[in-house]
């Protein structure tokens, strides 16, 4: 059993470094061009560069992703993303699924107001109106650093939307174009994502911990890239849990490029590693272990 002085260090609220080149969500980033334009938005203009808000369900089902390895690795199985009742249109790749770690999901609770499930189900929820006792929210990123608040969760970073051209390959057509895609994406990004517990457990934090430094290490593998285009390089996620016990100039401090970690910092990090980090991969092993 975890100190509960430990976990009340951390408090409910704690930070995911997350730096990318290139970032696409599909269509679903958000952006605030009807300030920048008056009307006379062009895409374009290198000089046009605003920001905007990534909604957080990519950046979710890639935390989630990168759980679900770790409880595997301790050899525990997830709930399945799925639904367990859907019409899969590939039958055997759900089986498969199940066979490598995961479980139908929701089958870890018998009420699900009132039993935790697995890990993930604990961390994410699922249905009966269960929320998940992690909330993540929406990074929120702008081209001007200055302006960027990292204790709310903000990045620097900005939108473009890229033009490709798809031409026809039949050779009489002389590369002939046969559509126009536009791409949204976010390049450059530099942030915090912020993540509240509605309720802290030690092994939560021994999870998270975890999976950030999984999804680290695996960036540049296509199951742990972020959004889509990544063919094409882009969802290569370089992350890292900001030390949950550094107070918010400490915070702002870890993306000031000019300023190096105070012996303040330094002596948190050994305190975070020695002590608190120890006790929550334990109470991980016991969790999905035992
Ligand atoms: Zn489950």
């Amino acid at each position: 059993m975890a100190d509960a002085a430990l976990l009340d260090s951390v408090g409910p609220d704690v930070y995911v470094r997350i730096q990318t080149d290139l970032l696409v969500i599909g269509d679903s980033i958000i952006t605030d061009r009807h300030h920048a334009s008056s009307g006379n938005y062009d895409p374009d203009d290198p000089q046009n560069q605003i920001g905007g808000i990534i909604p957080s369900f990519s950046l979710s089902g890639w935390l989630r992703h990168g759980m679900e390895r770790v409880v595997q690795q301790h050899g525990g199985t997830a709930c399945h993303p799925g639904e367990s009742n859907a019409n899969f249109r590939k039958d055997d790749v759900y089986e498969r699924d199940l066979d490598a770690g995961y479980h139908p999901k929701g089958d870890c609770v018998e009420d699900p107001t009132a039993d935790d499930g697995c890990l993930v189900f604990d961390l994410f929820g699922g249905f009966g109106g269960v929320p998940g006792k992690v909330m993540r929210r929406p990074i929120q990123f702008s081209p001007v650093r200055s302006s960027v608040d990292y204790t709310r969760g903000q990045a620097e970073g900005h939108y473009r939307r890229l033009n490709r051209n798809v031409v026809s390959r039949n050779e009489a057509d002389n590369r002939e174009p046969l559509r126009n895609v536009e791409v949204d994406a976010v390049a450059n990004l530099d942030g915090a994502w912020h993540l509240s517990f509605r309720e802290l457990k030690p092994e939560f934090l021994g999870l998270l911990d975890a999976a950030i430094r999984y999804l680290n290490e695996n960036c540049t593998d296509f199951m742990h890239q972020l959004g889509g285009a990544r063919n094409f390089g882009a969802g290569i996620v370089e992350c890292a849990l900001v030390n949950p016990l550094y107070e918010e100039r400490e915070l702002a401090r870890v993306f000031d490029r000019g300023r190096g970690k105070t012996q303040t910092m330094e002596e948190k990090d050994q305190t975070w590693e020695d002590k608190h980090l120890s006790e929550f991969e334990s109470a991980l092993e016991d969790r999905v272990e035992g």
